[in-house]
This record gives structure tokens, C-alpha cells and sequence, in this order.
């Protein structure tokens, strides 16, 4: 069989690889691979913690997914022979003031529906499981099998994983599927699948990357915490890297982060974890999650020809190793009934014929701004040595902000 990928990020390249591995011809079409949301990922492999109202549907997919994880990197780092950042350390979960303590009270009720480890521990003990927090922490919760990978080695591991696995690669932006020499077609192009029809929209996220000194003390957990009614995450990484995250904006069109969301990231972590304000501050990154109308994903057939494996919004690198296995099922011919609330049926397509390509992408019934360009990946800026931040750049011309409020110009915080 042979089998056209569209787009490769971190899901199309390990589904290239599971086709490659069952004895499929695979070549993946990508102009610029790793462009995408992937890299910019923070890397949290959180069933619990990522758990949100109304998307319970997600919760077993997240499980399994979640589980499958440590085989998932053992087998990566064995057939690409690089390392995977696979950390197997907890999440804790803080508050400081009142108000944002009730909220992980809340949140800890949502998290016990998982049925997985879920302890809310005192201060004292919370600081013993994470000693850099604040002494304000009076209390938190542990979520002991949340866990986190980071996502810019998994995406090197998994490109020569395919390769070795026998994967072509073609750097030529796929416009028409009907085109492509295959019997089986897998988009996977992130943001860019909205261009095949399908309702994927760009949620904007800015994240740091920290660097701290070999002198300095790191987290030792994943730290989540509630400051002033704002989320924020706080990933360290065995080599250093600390990763504090995240905003969350519909503004596609920009494609830098803004002075005011490093400052918000930089102040509500350092309230968290004070040695921040210490580390080095290497990386200002903008990506764009590949959002669906009901925040799962779409994976499934589209016709005898397609599958879809997209729309992955916050938990694209959680879930690698359960969408590679499951579009390996469905192109093996099995239709892993786990799946049915992500199949992309339950949405109308945006133009049936859009899927021979050439469309526009975000067509109604998916709303677009007029005008906007429709990221297929994401911008990061690094500046070492005291290169100029390219956040300095959007300083001049800050997002506009609702006062108190959310939605389009304004950026909360998320994964
Ligand atoms: C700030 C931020 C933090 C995040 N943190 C986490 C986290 O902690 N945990 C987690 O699980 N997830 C997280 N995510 C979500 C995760 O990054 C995404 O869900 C995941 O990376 C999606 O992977 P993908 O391969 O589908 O898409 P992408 O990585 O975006 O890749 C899509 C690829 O398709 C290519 N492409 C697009 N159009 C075409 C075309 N027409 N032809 C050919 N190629 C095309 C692009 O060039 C790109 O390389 C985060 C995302 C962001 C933005």
C-alpha cells in the first residue's frame, strides 16, 4: 500500500513511521517540517490536569494515550537512537490567593473523574513534593501520573525514526489530494488541514523557554498553578530548559509574542516558583494549536481514500502514541470503535469538494477574519546573547486588550 502524509509535525511524522513499521510505502509531503505547533509545545502529558469540563469524550483517549507513553518513547528512542526527554515526575497544582485556591479545589473535583491518582496535599507537604515553590503555596494538589516529554526531541527522534523505517520526504506544500500518487491519503497538517476542508482553526499560544544555570535549582515537578485568576505551567526539562506557558488567543494573524504576555508568563511564575526571576531568558516562541469546534480531535475516514489524524488543539503530543495507532488500525482496515466522537463526520465539511483541494481555507460555517492569514505553523524567537527579542517588536503595537474580559485581542492562559 501507499500512503500519502500530509504534514509533518509530530502526529504525521508517527503516523509515517506506524505505516512504515506495517509495511506501507510512505512519503511524507511537508516544505518545512517541525514548522508547526509541535515545537512549540510545552510537552505536558496531562490526563488529569488537561482535564476540562465538557470534554469528557477525550478522557479515555487521553488515558490510554498517557499509558502508552513510556513504551511509546523506549521504542522512539531505540529506532532513532536519540533521547526523548520523557520525565516521570509529578505535576503539582497551587494557588495562592483565595480565590484561585477555590479554583483548584474545583479543578480538583473535574480531576478525580479521571480516576487517576489525584492527592491534595498542605503546604508543607506540597513544598516537600516541589521545595522552589513560593512559601505563600499553602496547599495543593499532586497529580503523581501526569508526566512530560519534550516535544522539539521527539519531533528530531521521530523524523529519523521514519527515515530509518524506510519514509520519503517530499518539501512541497500539498494543495490537491486527488493529486497525490497514493492509495491512502492521512492529513495531518495541523492548522493547514483547515485548506482540505476541515474545521481547524489556529489558537495562538505564546510560550518562554528559561535556561537555568548548572549552579541553579530546577522544579523537579511539572508546577501548574492559579495566580490572580490566570493560569499558568512552569515544565522543566533533564537538561535545564524550563518552559513556562501559556497564552491563548484566536488572533491568527500574528505571528509574534507580545511584551505583555512575557511579562503576565514571566510575573505569574515567578509568583509561583521565585528562582525563575534567576534563569536566563532564551526563547520566546508563538504557536498555533490546531483548534476544532468541540476541542477533540478529528481522526477517522473522510472517504474510501482519507483519513484525517488532526485537530489535536492543546494535547497534540499527548497524544502521538494513540493516534499513530489508531490511524495505523484504520489503515489496516479496522475501525477502532474508541473513536467514534472524534470522527470527523460529526462536523458538515466546508465544501465537500475541498477535499480534491484548492479551496480557501476557513470558509464558513467556520468563522474566519477577513483578511487573516491561516498559520500552518509557528514563529519562535530566540535571542541569545543579547540578540534582539523579537517580542520587542510587537511591543510598538500591543494586542489590544478588553478590560476584565476574554476573546478575540485578549490572551488568557492554557496548554
Ligand atoms: C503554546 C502551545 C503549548 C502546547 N503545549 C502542549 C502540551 O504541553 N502538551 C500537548 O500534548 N500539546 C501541547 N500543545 C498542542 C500541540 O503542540 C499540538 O496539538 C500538536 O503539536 C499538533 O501536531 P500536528 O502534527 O497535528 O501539527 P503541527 O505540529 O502544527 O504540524 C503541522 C505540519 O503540517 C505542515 N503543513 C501544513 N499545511 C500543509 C500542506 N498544505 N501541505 C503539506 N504540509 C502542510 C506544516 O508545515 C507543519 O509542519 C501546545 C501547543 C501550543 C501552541
Amino acid at each position: 500500500m501507499r500512503v500519502a502524509v500530509v504534514g509533518a509535525g509530530s502526529i504525521g511524522l508517527a503516523v509515517a513511521w506506524r505505516a512504515a513499521q506495517d509495511g506501507a510505502e510512505v512519503v511524507v509531503h511537508d516544505p518545512e517540517p517541525g514548522s508547526g505547533a509541535s515545537r512549540v509545545a510545552a510537552g505536558m502529558i496531562a490526563p488529569v490536569t488537561e482535564s476540562h469540563y465538557g470534554e469528557a469524550d477525550l478522557a479515555p483517549f487521553m488515558a490510554a494515550s498517557a499509558d502508552a507513553w513510556p513504551e511509546f518513547a523506549r521504542e522512539l528512542e531505540a529506532a532513532s537512537g536519540l533521547p526523548v526527554g520523557f520525565r516521570d515526575t509529578p505535576t503539582v497544582v497551587v494557588g495562592i490567593e483565595d480565590g484561585d485556591r477555590a479554583e483548584v479545589e474545583r479543578q480538583t473535583g473535574l480531576y478525580r473523574r479521571t480516576g487517576r491518582g489525584v492527592d491534595v496535599l498542605p503546604g508543607r507537604a506540597v513544598r516537600r513534593a516541589e521545595p522552589l515553590l513560593s512559601h505563600r503555596v499553602r496547599a495543593g494538589v499532586l497529580a503523581a501520573e501526569d508526566r512530560a516529554v519534550d516535544p522539539r526531541a521527539v519531533h528530531e527522534a521521530l523524523l529519523a525514526a521514519a527515515e530509518h523505517a524506510g519514509v520519503r520526504f517530499e518539501p512541497t506544500a500539498v494543495d490537491d489530494l486527488a493529486g497525490l500518487d497514493a492509495d491512502q491519503v492521512v492529513i495531518a497538517a495541523g492548522c493547514g488541514s483547515a485548506r482540505f476542508g476541515l474545521p481547524v482553526r489556529p489558537v495562538r499560544g505564546v510560550v518562554l523557554r528559561l535556561r537555568a544555570a548548572r549552579d541553579q535549582e530546577v522544579p523537579r515537578t511539572t508546577v501548574r498553578g492559579y495566580v490572580k485568576g490566570h493560569s499558568v505551567y512552569i515544565v522543566t526539562r533533564e537538561n535545564g530548559e524550563v518552559v513556562v506557558g501559556a497564552t491563548s488567543d484566536e488572533r491568527g494573524d500574528r505571528t509574534t509574542g507580545t511584551a505583555g504576555a512575557v511579562h503576565d508568563l514571566l510575573r505569574r511564575s515567578i509568583e509561583l516558583v521565585p528562582e525563575i526571576a534567576e534563569y536566563h531568558l532564551a526563547e520566546v516562541s508563538v504557536g498555533f494549536r490546531p483548534g476544532t469546534p468541540d476541542n477533540l480531535p478529528l481522526i477517522g475516514r473522510l472517504d474510501d481514500r482519507t483519513v484525517a489524524a488532526t485537530g489535536h488543539y492543546r494535547n497534540g503530543i499527548a497524544l502521538i502514541p494513540a493516534t499513530a495507532a489508531a490511524v495505523a488500525a484504520i489503515l489496516g482496515g479496522a475501525a477502532p470503535n474508541t473513536l467514534t466522537a472524534f470522527d470527523p463526520a460529526r462536523f458538515p465539511r466546508a465544501g465537500g469538494a475541498r477535499l480534491e483541494g484548492r479551496a480557501e481555507p476557513r470558509e464558513a460555517p467556520f468563522p474566519s477574519t477577513p483578511g487573516t492569514r491561516v498559520p500552518d505553523g509557528s514563529d519562535s524567537a530566540g535571542f541569545p546573547g543579547g540578540a534582539q527579542p523579537r517580542a520587542a517588536a510587537d511591543a510598538a503595537a500591543p494586542e489590544p486588550r478588553t478590560p476584565g474580559g476574554t476573546g478575540a485581542g485578549t490572551h488568557k492562559e492554557e496548554s
